[in-house]
């Protein structure tokens, strides 16, 4: 389970300036199932996501995964979370062009020190591109290219998959069918969305 307690993040400027990004959250998210969290923009979504990815540090408060407080980590404890535990999803879905679809996968599981290309073609039958695997990200749709990076997010089988507005560059359908795989996902694992879009959140 993962706890956010009186979670506070507050961004300063050189120049002195602040902004409190978020301000004593308290959240307890369960270990599987898809969590949808919805807020307009600047409302500290990413902000969010980043600190429950151990992207970046916590100002004050804590976040507790699987017993582990974020708040004590150091550089290397922050690396392990973020190489074990966590499966990034964003937007822009950051595909090397340069690889394939199974070479995207098949290098981020080799951060875990995998190389199995069974479980590379598993995956991808997952998120619905099987005899996709020697394409190029350019030859694929928006929604394909996401699909991979879902896949790729679960290569190094993660227990939290974070999503931030992951449905941003897609239209409504291929929105819906991508929520539907992490739906399928979040049997397993815990999915958590940020978006600014109410009414995809309604339908799962
Ligand atoms: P959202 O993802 O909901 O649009 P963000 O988490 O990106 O919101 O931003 C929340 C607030 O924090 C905004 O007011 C934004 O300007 C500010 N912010 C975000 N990142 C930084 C940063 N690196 N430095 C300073 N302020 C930031
Ligand atoms: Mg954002």
């Amino acid at each position: 389970m993962i706890e956010l307690k009186k979670l506070r993040k507050v961004y300063r400027s050189l120049r002195g300036g602040r902004c409190v990004a978020l301000n004593d959250i308290d959240l307890k998210l369960p270990d599987t199932g898809l969590v949808f969290i919805i807020g307009k923009s600047g409302s500290g979504k990413s902000t969010l996501l980043n600190l429950l990815g151990g992207l970046d540090t916590i100002t004050d408060g804590d976040i507790i995964a699987d017993g582990n407080s974020l708040a004590s980590f150091g550089r290397q404890d922050f690396e392990k979370y973020r190489s074990s535990y966590i499966g990034f999803v964003f937007q822009h879905y950051y595909l090397l062009e340069e690889l394939t679809v199974a070479e995207n996968v098949r290098l981020a599981m080799s951060i875990v020190g995998k190389d199995d290309e069974d479980e590379v073609k598993r995956l991808l039958d997952k998120v619905g591109l099987s005899g996709f695997e020697k394409r190029y990200p350019r030859e694929l749709s928006g929604g394909q290219q996401q699909r991979v990076a879902i896949a790729r997010a679960l290569a190094k089988d993660p227990k939290l998959i974070l999503g931030d507005e992951l449905t941003g560059n897609l239209d409504h359908k291929t929105s819906v069918e991508i929520l539907t795989v992490l739906k399928e996902i979040s049997k397993e694992k815990l999915v958590v969305v940020v978006s600014h879009n109410l009414d995809e959140a309604d339908m799962f």
